[in-house]
């Protein structure tokens, strides 16, 4: 964008309103450098959600799939990994470890494997719940009855990806996955009274300033909750294996996007942005984030939960793991959320 004015009324309608149309957002992904877009999200961020950052102890419990999502380490076609899968005793045991260091939600992430029933997911949701946090779960595709299933269960939260809002892109990476379920499933999370985080891959072969503008309104319209999203980060074992990379930037300009188109979700740096960016999560604080997911799970699996590379190499003690994060929350000015940060409407709708 060469006129500086209009960056700056861009941003400005963003800031106040909340809204702005699929081609301009366009526009200002595909700005090259736009530090006011970053400092208006970072205001936003603070004047709606205030400085909690809130912390949500990930464990990743299995990394079996069925699917054959083109850009993951995890699809099931891929022989190059060693499979594990938690006991549910070692799930609570990860959990229970998380509550000490006082955290108050669990996220139960996990591929779509097939093992674990619905009944074996309620019964370890319930015995988290029975330690008081929130419970986020992210185990994929699952029918609304299954869904309904663990809601009862006491789940309060979902993420679900739709990783790309573009059909045609979606369908040529998800073989034998349809475009139409996914957002059924969201509309099922939404309905059934889950706060429902969704989110994209960034920088995916094929993909358009244009197509992640209509991402960032497909999160809006379906109202979303919570918004993670990371750069594409080719994974050996995958058919996307030699493509480029997703660009740091436009990461961050997509959620200091999503933070202003909706400036009272929750949206958490995610790992894939950590792993990238030097100082990434100190970035993606400044550009909107109030999350910070560490991985609570058990060291041996961390490595071999590879959705792509790079991710678990650094194996640190759980307590140096917090510590690093409080540390940073605290350098950034901000504290640590003492609640269960689920989403505070302040925005109607
Ligand atoms: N099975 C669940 C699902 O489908 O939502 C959760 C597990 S899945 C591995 C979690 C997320 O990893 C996906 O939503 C995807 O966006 C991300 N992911 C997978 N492969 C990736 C890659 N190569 N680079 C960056 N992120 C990736």
């Amino acid at each position: 964008m060469k006129d500086i004015l209009k960056l700056d009324m861009l941003v400005n309608t963003l800031e106040n309103e909340h809204e702005l149309d699929k081609n301009s957002l366009a526009e200002l992904l595909e700005c090259k450098d736009v530090p006011i877009l970053y400092t208006a999200a970072d205001r936003v961020r603070k004047k709606f959600v205030g400085d909690d950052v809130y912390l949500r102890g990930l464990i990743e419990f299995s990394n079996f799939c069925c699917r054959t999502c083109f850009y993951c380490g995890l699809r099931a076609a891929n022989s190059g990994i060693k499979r594990y899968r938690m006991e549910p005793g070692e799930v609570i045991e990860c959990a229970a470890n998380a509550v000490k260091y006082g955290l108050k939600t669990i996220v139960l992430q996990s591929g779509e494997d097939k093992f674990f029933t619905v009944n074996d997911l309620c019964k370890i949701v319930d015995k988290i719940k029975d330690m008081g946090t929130a419970v986020t779960l992210s185990v994929g595709e699952l029918s609304r009855n299954d869904y309904t299933a663990l809601k009862h269960a006491g789940a309060d939260r979902y993420l679900l990806r739709i990783e790309t809002s573009n059909e045609k892109l979606y369908e040529s990476l998800h073989p034998r996955m349809s475009y139409k379920n996914r957002v059924r499933c969201l509309y099922d999370l939404k309905e059934l009274g889950y706060e429902t985080g969704t989110g994209c891959l960034i920088g995916l072969p094929g993909q358009t300033p244009e197509m992640l503008a209509e991402d960032l309104l497909f999160f809006k319209k379906i109202d979303a909750d919570m918004i993670g999203m990371g750069p594409f980060i080719p994974c050996k074992g995958t058919p996307l294996e030699y493509e480029a990379e997703g660009n740091v930037e436009t990461v961050l300009k997509m959620m200091a996007l999503a933070r202003l188109l909706m400036p009272d979700i929750n949206m958490p740096v995610t790992t894939a942005l950590g792993v990238k960016a030097d100082d990434g999560y100190r970035k993606g604080l400044g550009c909107g984030a109030n999350v910070i997911m560490p991985n609570m799970g058990i060291d041996d699996y961390k490595k071999l939960y590879a959705i792509y590379p790079g991710k678990g190499d650094k194996v640190e003690t759980l307590e140096n793991q917090i510590n690093v994060i409080k540390c940073l929350i605290s350098k950034e000015g901000r504290v640590v959320g003492k609640h269960f940060g689920g989403r505070i409407r302040t925005v109607k709708i």
